[in-house]
């Protein structure tokens, strides 16, 4: 039999493909040639198919899709340890939106820089950031250097103020400034990030993130839909964030937001609901008729203490079928590597648990369908782009190895990661970067944030002294 030839060829692993039968070879292999997979199969079978150029061996470790992270404002990152909680500053001179306001383009690149390795450690290729770089071409340059894929929404797209009466510690004089609630400024910038998308091979990617929250008057996010669909990608927005948010847009529209939103005809399934954390029973069955899809960020939902106040729905919402995926949205006290064990915990808490299954499902097919990008990513299948992770069999949270898809939701984490490839390339090997000193970005990273805390007066305290000398 004439092999074929093909570029790379994954061998010897347990490839958890997510395909539609949800299959696992193992031993199994991927082929890929260029940017995309060529094959998945058995071992045997791919290994007598295949001439590759260049092998790779996953020693009988978990190979999976890469995750993809839904909704991460990504230069979030710089603030741990700054804010203990971003809608109370306690003794800091500055507001949360005032800390926004500061980064300056180099800012976000030694954040995104940071956050992007941190993602590979724990097997993420790719985050969907809402619109809260100043500078996307800044990010641009630390998401196409590190290596990962990106999504990226024109700037704080919003034009009514009145809702920040509700959330206080996200307004400020300095970022209102930088980013003016103005609905011409929305307008022109709409299709802003679009252009991108002509270029098929391009890891950053355009979308459109309308702010929500009731910040966007009808007319803007009548525009903002009209454009997404004319241009084929998703729309989203904030919603149902904490339950004094959402009372306050019914106080200010008379009704609840996404029965307005449902009113409006912007909500179908390429419509992303971020958050929905407070939606009542008539919104959730919104949600059903109009099959806009969700973006649950756990991590979020605890650190603003909403336990007491929602109820949790989600994983009612996923039985029913609605797309659930998962985002960190700021990742303050976490990475991105402990967004599905949250989720884990969270629905445990309230007796109605998903199983490892549907939080794998979460964190690759449905954040691929956030992202618009169901047909390129998300699964091991032919066709699609090569945005493969191979985990380290020296990891000992994967043993025993009875159960990959327990392993994989809930035990493996940051340093279980040995081989990253985002687009066909190789990014990260032997669990570092191949692109970037890592070392380099680390140092970088502190120094921005110690010269952007000095520059606005907010003194960087540990809750225990630091000797230094
Ligand atoms: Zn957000």
């Amino acid at each position: 039999m004439n092999k074929r030839t093909c570029d790379i060829l994954i061998h010897n692993g347990q490839i958890l493909t997510m395909d539609s039968d949800r299959r696992i070879y193992s031993p199994g292999a991927v082929a890929i040639t260029d940017s995309r997979i060529v094959e998945v199969g058995s071992d045997p079978d791919l290994q007598q198919s295949f001439d590759a150029r260049k092998m790779i061996n996953a020693s009988g470790a978990i190979v999976h899709p890469g995750f993809i992270d839904a909704h991460n404002h990504i230069v979030h990152t710089t603030c741990r340890g700054i804010f203990g909680n971003i809608h109370d500053a306690g003794p800091l001179p500055i507001n949360f939106a005032e800390w926004k306001a500061s980064v300056t383009d180099a800012d976000e690149v030694a954040a995104t820089a940071l956050a992007e390795i941190e993602m590979l450690r724990n097997g993420f290729t790719m985050f969907i950031e809402p619109g809260s770089l100043f500078s996307t071409e800044a990010g641009t340059e630390a998401v196409e250097r590190v290596g990962l894929r990106a999504l990226f929404s024109p700037l704080y797209l919003w034009d009514r103020r009145e809702p920040f009466d509700a959330i206080p510690a996200l307004e400020s004089p300095s970022l209102m400034a930088r980013a003016p609630i103005d609905h011409n400024r929305c307008l022109r910038q709409l299709d802003a990030e679009l252009y991108r998308n002509s270029d098929p091979q391009a890891l950053v990617r355009g979308y459109i993130f309308v702010y929500g929250e009731g910040t966007a008057s009808p007319e803007l996010l009548k525009a903002a839909h009209a454009c997404a669909r004319g241009n084929n990608v998703p729309l989203h927005l904030h919603a149902g964030y904490v339950p004094h948010g959402a009372d306050y847009y019914h106080a200010m529209t008379g009704t609840r937001q996404l029965l307005h939103l449902q009113e409006l005809g912007i909500l179908d399934e390429r419509t992303v609901i971020v958050h929905a954390n407070a939606l009542d029973a008539e919104e959730e069955t919104v949600v059903q008729e109009t099959g806009c899809q969700i973006v649950w960020c756990p991590t979020a939902f605890f650190s603003l203490g909403l336990a007491s106040s929602t109820n949790f729905k989600m994983s009612e919402r996923y039985r029913q079928g609605t797309c659930v995926s998962l985002g960190t949205d700021g990742a303050f006290d976490c990475t991105p590597g402990e967004t599905m064990l949250a989720a884990h915990y969270a629905s445990q808490a309230y007796a109605d648990p998903l199983s490892p299954g549907a939080l794998l499902e979460m964190q690759t097919l449905n954040a691929a369908a956030a992202a618009g990008l169901d047909a390129e990513l998300g699964s091991l299948e032919s066709g699609k782009r090569a945005d493969i992770v191979v985990r380290s069999s020296r990891s000992a949270e994967a043993y025993p190895g009875n159960n990959p898809v327990h392993a994989l939701a809930l035990r493996m984490r940051a340093g279980s990661v040995d081989t990253v490839m985002v687009n066909g390339a190789v990014v990260f090997s032997g669990g570092h970067s191949t692109r970037v000193d890592e070392r380099e970005v680390y140092q970088t990273v502190s120094d921005s944030v110690t010269a952007r805390a000095n520059r606005i007066g907010v003194e960087l305290s540990s809750e225990w002294q630091i000797a230094n000398g």
